[in-house]
């Protein structure tokens, strides 16, 4: 996961852009919820301000970093998350198979048959996620320390609930850096104890992130960003290092698919040149031949 920095009136500014009067309608409806104090199925209309998430978060999912397709003929590939489950919430990790035996290192809620219908149409409540993410992984979960609160409108106060997932939108919460680094293609927690360390532990849980099917792709941008960076260092003419360099900071780039994963091997190339050299070694074997 990377942060995704806009400031929130720019964010605003830019829905207004994209779908004139999309913010009045989100107003309603929210009225509408809040009078019924629950949310309504049918009718919904987030969709139509997809195209401003894709372009913030770079055709990314803001949980796994996978690169989605490009917007214009794609759209149905991201999926509008909402961060806060609208409908109703179940207990995580509750009855999920994979995650038989597990226990969260901390209290993560119970369940509701009530969602976040205030959040419906709340545009910092939603993040481009993929299928996986989203639909597959995601569901009705939303796993929290403290207690919840439905009545709370102001998605910036809710961090009152102790959320364990991390929301990477307009620094409303904590830089996901902050939480979980990389070590090769594994997924892991800066901290070895405390909130932080329980928050990048039961994200890492939740979306499954070392799982062979991003473990795998992480391998090919270490291996990529290990032949860049030791041919940087081989290469002996001007244009060839700017040709390496450029390919670098591509990598490392936000725009660039599992950018924090190739941003903490980058770190560790610097610091320990033997351990980066062998893991993007190992990084080759792992890709498909
Ligand atoms: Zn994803």
């Amino acid at each position: 996961m990377i942060a995704y920095p806009i400031d929130p009136a720019e964010l605003i500014a830019r829905i207004e852009q994209e779908k004139p009067g999309w913010l009045a309608r989100a107003r309603d409806r929210k009225d509408a919820y809040a009078q019924a104090r629950a949310y309504v199925e049918g009718g919904e209309f987030w969709g139509e301000i997809k195209g401003v998430y894709i372009a913030l978060q770079h055709e990314k999912c803001a949980y796994c970093e996978m690169k989605l397709a490009g917007k214009a003929y794609a759209a149905k590939v991201h999926e509008v998350e909402h961060f806060r489950p609208k409908s109703r919430l179940r207990a995580w990790p509750g009855d999920i198979k994979r995650l038989k035996g597990y226990t969260p290192p901390c209290a993560t809620g119970g369940a509701s048959a009530t969602g976040y219908y205030l959040h419906a149409y709340n545009p910092f409540n939603y993040a481009i996620a993929c299928t996986r993410c989203n639909s597959s992984l995601k569901s009705d979960y939303f796993p929290v320390r403290g207690t919840r609160n439905f009545r709370e409108e102001d998605a910036g106060l809710l961090r009152s609930e102790d959320p364990l997932l991390v929301y990477p939108i307009a620094g409303l919460d904590v830089d996901p850096a902050e939480l979980i680094t990389f070590i090769g293609v594994l997924a892991v927690p800066v901290h070895a104890a405390g909130p932080l360390y329980e928050r990048a532990e039961v994200t890492i849980r939740f979306f499954d992130l070392n799982h062979e099917d991003l473990t795998t792709r992480r391998a090919e941008v270490i291996a990529a960003l290990y032949l860049a960076l030791r041919g940087k260092e081989l290469a002996a003419d001007a244009a060839d290092i700017r040709d390496f360099s450029d390919g670098i900071a591509r990598y490392l780039s936000p725009a660039t698919g599992f950018s924090a994963c190739a941003a903490a091997y980058y770190a560790l190339y610097q610091k320990d040149r033997s351990l980066a050299v062998q893991i993007g070694r190992e990084a080759q074997k792992l890709l498909p031949r």
